[in-house]
């Protein structure tokens, strides 16, 4: 019941295609509320003088704002109030943890079911870009020249912060397309690519200018650059691919995460041959890991055809850190859970090409630094796995480039880049944030990161 005796009326329920049908394409899982159903999911936001769903939002979007405009079916004003804190609406709206966030800071999540902030960010972005987006209001230019290396969310949110203040933005992204991890990881039935482009669009219409196929310590260093440019945004992120260095590994058929999702995603190998890069589609296919990676290479493994998929992680699911979203919908899909379990070896026909994958059960010890608890081997209980194809997806750091041929970047023994809380780097004029900074983290974190630094090269251009 509402404080004031007025009921709280059911969370809306997120409607999805059928977990049968889903496996056998790669649109778009979760299909949207109604009209109808977030005008009522608004209404159950009790509009509190002290919100606590906006302590949990890293870029700060007045949440209660965005609600009370939504519950009037005031959408044109809803997405203009997220908007002068998120540039990237319709992408937060599908894959931030709001569960663990904003959602979970909500003060109705103590009393049973949090306001769906996510579901209704999702459908007020999606109805501006249905009626087509607004040109955004462009400011006095300052004179001054910003580049951003990398177009990530960190990257993304950089540069149109820093547009809007008047800056001249340029971004410089190795990949042929813009959008990070957004493009290249995050599969399609989860996140639609025209989404993505739509929102790089819009950032471009604040002015910025995208420059592909430009990999930074390549063309030119960071040194260049701030020959050219007044300050430098460093939103390189956490791409490469960890291994669990066991024998086998380098057999044909194993792929990184990595690989696996960029052939699928970004260059399109689902549609082979009618884009060029082919993939291996496995009948028995094994994944390794238990995050949004593990999850999102699994759920693609099997719509590309595979027999059976089976997840293979070292904990027990309490720490599987993915989304719970994102597992039970694995679950659903069929997919198999090998908990407990690690690969010690993988191995091939004698051709190259992998068979099995060897693995060991494992019992949890006392917590670890993180304060999750060691996965230790239980000896003698050795077994194999058959696999075609095995993907792993236990993790990734950053890229050493940028840092090792940049005079004066200092990382830590990580590979992380060191930065202060508003991003400045060790370099005068240099900042970074995402996942370049924290290691793997989320898109929101990213953007969190890219808003606080695009505040202090404003400070600092001054
Ligand atoms: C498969 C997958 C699923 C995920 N699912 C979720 C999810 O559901 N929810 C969530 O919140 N987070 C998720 N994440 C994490 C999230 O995507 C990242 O935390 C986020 O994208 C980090 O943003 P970023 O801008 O720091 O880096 P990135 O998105 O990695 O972007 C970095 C960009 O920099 C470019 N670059 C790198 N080096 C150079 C160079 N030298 N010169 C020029 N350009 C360069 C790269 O090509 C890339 O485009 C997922 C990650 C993966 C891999
Ligand atoms: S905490 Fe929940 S109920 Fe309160 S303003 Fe935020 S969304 Fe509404």
């Amino acid at each position: 019941m509402r404080e004031g005796g007025m009921p709280v009326l059911e969370r809306q329920k997120m409607p999805a295609q059928d977990a049968g049908e889903r496996i056998t394409n790669f649109n778009e899982v979760a299909l949207g509320l109604t009209e109808k159903q977030v005008i009522e999911e608004a209404k159950r936001c009790l509009q509190c003088k002290k919100p606590q769903c906006m302590k949990g939002c890293p870029v700060e979007v007045k949440i209660p704002a965005f609600l009370k405009y939504v519950a009037e079916g005031d959408f044109d004003n809803a997405i203009k109030e997220i908007k002068v804190d998120n540039a990237l609406p319709a992408i937060c709206g599908r894959v931030c943890p709001q569960e663990t966030q904003c959602e979970q800071a909500c003060i109705l999540s103590k009393k049973g079911a949090s306001v769906a902030i996510g579901y209704l960010e999702r459908f007020v972005a999606d109805h501006e870009r249905n009626k087509g987006v607004e040109a955004p209001h462009l400011p006095e230019p300052t004179g001054k020249k910003v580049a951003v290396v990398g177009s990530g969310p960190a990257g993304l949110t950089a540069a149109a912060d820093l547009a809007r203040m008047g800056h001249s933005v340029t971004i410089f992204e190795a990949l042929h397309e813009a959008g990070g991890v957004l493009i290249y990881g995050i599969p399609e039935f989860r996140l639609p690519k025209e989404i993505v482009r739509a929102e790089v669009e819009y950032v471009k219409r604040l002015g910025v200018t995208i420059l592909l196929d430009s990999v930074i310590g390549k063309i030119e260093t960071v040194d260049d650059l701030l020959s050219g440019f007044d300050a430098v945004f460093l939103g390189t992120g956490a791409g490469l691919p960890s291994f669990l260095k066991i024998d086998g590994e380098n057999l044909s058929g194993v792929y990184s995460a990595n690989e696996f999702l960029t052939r699928v995603n970004l260059m399109k190998s689902y549609r082979f041959p009618d884009y060029d890069t082919p993939i291996r589609k496995g009948k028995h296919v094994v994944v390794v890991g238990g995050g949004n990676v593990a999850m999102d290479s699994a759920r693609c493994a099997l719509r590309l055809g595979a027999d059976e998929v089976t997840v293979v992680y070292r904990r027990s699911e309490e720490e599987m850190p993915a989304r719970a979203e994102e597992i039970e919908h694995a679950k659903e899909e069929g997919i198999k859970f090998r908990l407990l379990t690690n690969p010690v070896r993988i191995i091939g026909d004698g051709k190259n090409w992998v068979t099995h994958v060897e693995c060991i059960n494992m019992v949890l010890c006392e917590p670890d630094s993180s304060g999750r608890c060691r996965p230790m081997p239980l000896a003698g209980t050795e077994h194999m796995i058959e696999s075609d194809v095995v993907i792993i997806a236990i993790g990734t750091s950053p890229n050493p480039l940028v840092p090792r041929t940049t005079q004066g970047l200092e990382i830590t023994k990580h590979g992380t880049i060191i930065a202060k809380e508003d991003g400045a780097t060790t370099k005068k004029g240099v900042y970074a944030g995402g996942d370049a900074v924290t290691g793997s983290a989320t898109v929101i974190s990213a953007m969190g990161a890219g808003k606080k630094a695009a505040r202090a090269i404003d400070e600092h251009l001054k």
